[in-house]
């Protein structure tokens, strides 16, 4: 456990359920990641966790910056950050939104599709664009897949249109799927990339940017491979594909900078059983799939969950664990969290205990409801 978390946590005694976020991580990973893929520009997806603290502290480090929308590019430039070191990279834009972008000095656009490159064109011109290209997402624990990008012919053919166009077709995009853990994956579209740039050469387009996407991933439950092996297996791959003419290289790691960094803090609200003899217990907690942990979908992202024992008193703790389904506190039957995951928790455990939720930094946030059942958005502290 972390310890300036854990001092903040008993030292504030904050409202629950809250996110506590530590920026000394987020800088330690931000460092990580630019030692493993030292060529590579770092654009930080903005939306795994757009806290103020987190976007200047990473404006502060040199950081660039993905964005999805208008108001994530205004927070960025808000940090005092240059609109040069921002990316527009979600192929699904409004063309007064391209437009707004455009005149608050964004320059990098993303596009999948032949009517969003004539978006572009029109209100941003002389940008330079990228075309993402589908990826199977195979191996993510949150694949990304289906709704972004297009296929290997289409990205070439409109590649080769916008250089007739008022745009700089200026290269590829992919992402393998958040939480990706087989290293394989990025070789798969890295080949594919080195294809289309070679075909494009042969008709005259010289890409300059293949951008590597995210899918870096968090510590959950499970072990991942080290920022180091990341790196590795990457370059690897663009030497293999692209031999001593690798071009400029981005990433957009979200999850992999931040969800590390944060610890969930929340209250148990009820311990019940559905039947005398019910074999597992149901423990409510004062978060769930509208809280903030939305990842939880099909028990997708399997957070590391810890029960305060010291909050539960010296008599009554019982070290006895027991299986347990957990549950968010809503008026909504989706909001369970683990069903079919092992989840187990003390025997003595009531309402009223505290429970930690581990690297809760990324997705979590952002994905709270507002108002549903008239319970606030996750809180968050950032220290
Ligand atoms: C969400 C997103 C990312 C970040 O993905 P992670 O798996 O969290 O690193 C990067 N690029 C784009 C285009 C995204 O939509």
């Amino acid at each position: 456990m972390n310890q300036k978390i854990a001092r903040f946590f008993e030292e504030r005694r904050p409202q629950t359920p809250c996110l506590v976020l530590d920026l000394d991580i987020v800088e330690q990973n931000y460092n990580a990641l630019e030692t493993a893929l030292p060529d590579a520009r770092i654009f930080y997806a903005v939306k795994a966790n757009p806290a103020a603290e987190v976007l200047s502290l990473l404006t502060r480090l040199g950081s660039a910056f993905d964005t999805a929308s208008v108001p994530e590019i205004q927070m960025v430039l808000a940090t005092g950050c240059p609109a040069e070191r921002i990316s527009y990279g979600n192929t699904i834009k409004k063309e007064a939104d391209i437009r707004r972008a455009y005149e608050l000095g964004v320059r990098l656009f993303a596009f999948d599709s032949e009517p969003e490159l004539e978006k572009i064109a029109r209100a941003a011109p002389g940008a330079r664009v990228f075309c993402r290209i589908l990826t199977s997402g195979e191996g993510a624990e949150w694949p990304l897949s289906r709704k972004f990008g297009c296929d290997l012919d289409m990205a070439r053919e409109l590649l080769l249109k916008a250089k007739d166009m008022n745009v700089q077709p200026y290269g590829v995009s992919f992402h393998v799927g958040s939480q990706q853990k087989d290293l394989k994956q990025w070789d798969l579209a890295i080949s594919q990339v080195a294809q289309l740039f070679r075909e494009l050469e042969a008709v005259g387009v010289e890409l300059g940017m293949i951008n590597l996407g995210g899918g870096f991933p968090t510590r959950y439950r499970s072990d991942v491979p080290a920022s180091a092996a990341y790196g590795q297996s990457i370059f690897d791959s663009l030497r293999r594909h692209f031999g001593n003419r690798i071009p400029e290289t981005i990433v957009e790691p979200g999850r992999g900078m931040v969800g590390s960094a944060g610890v969930i803090e929340s209250e148990v609200v009820l311990v019940s059983r559905k039947s005398a003899n019910d074999s597992k217990r149901w423990v409510y907690l004062d978060i769930g799939k509208f809280g903030g942990l939305a990842e939880t979908m099909d028990e997708a992202i399997q957070y590391p969950i810890e029960v305060l024992a010291e909050e539960m008193g010296e008599e009554s703790f019982d070290p006895e664990t027991e299986a347990v389904v957990l549950a968010g506190p809503t008026c909504d039957s989706a909001d369970v969290l683990y069903e079919k995951a092992e989840y187990k928790m003390p025997l003595a455990l009531k309402a009223g205990d505290r429970v930690r939720i581990h690297a809760t930094g990324a997705y979590t946030t952002t994905y709270s409801a507002v108002c549903f059942n008239g319970f606030a958005p996750l809180q968050q502290y950032c220290i």
